[in-house]
């Protein structure tokens, strides 16, 4: 073989490397688990998603709250939501709440605490790198 088709195949062979996402970090965003109760719909598993977040219950009731524009009731065990919604819809809001306030984005560890700076701006701080940048409490 010449030693440019080697240096081809090698390159063809790199490009086929699926991307390493958890090469930083093998946290996985918990999934929700919902049920509908008349016209309401229940998120039982909160508990577990706010201990991988390590944030409130409260926490997140109050952005679930924000993003579906519903009251939302919280006994610390499960979310009851006014409203019904499915399942995934759900389970999108709450990655998207991971992405933003939970990972850091510079080593995509959930090892992260926010620090409020007032006046409605906030700070991601992560415990693992050491990254800090501004969110939107
Ligand atoms: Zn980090």
């Amino acid at each position: 073989m010449e030693e440019r088709d080697y240096a081809e195949l090698l390159d063809r062979a790199l490009k086929d490397v699926p991307e390493l996402t958890t090469e930083k970090s093998d946290f996985v965003i918990p999934t929700t688990e919902t049920f509908s109760q008349g016209n309401k719909t229940v998120l039982k598993n909160i508990g577990m998603i706010a201990d991988r977040a390590r944030r409130s219950p409260a926490d997140i009731a109050k952005y679930l709250t924000k993003e579906l524009g519903v009251p939302i009731s919280n006994d610390g065990q499960q979310l009851v939501i006014n409203g019904r919604f499915a399942n995934d819809e759900i389970d999108r809001r709450i990655k998207r709440y991971f992405e933003v306030y939970v990972i850091c984005k510079e080593c995509k560890k959930p090892d992260t605490h926010i620090e409020s700076a007032g006046r409605g701006v906030a700070y991601l701080i992560c415990e693992a790198c050491g990254a800090r940048y501004g969110i939107k409490s």
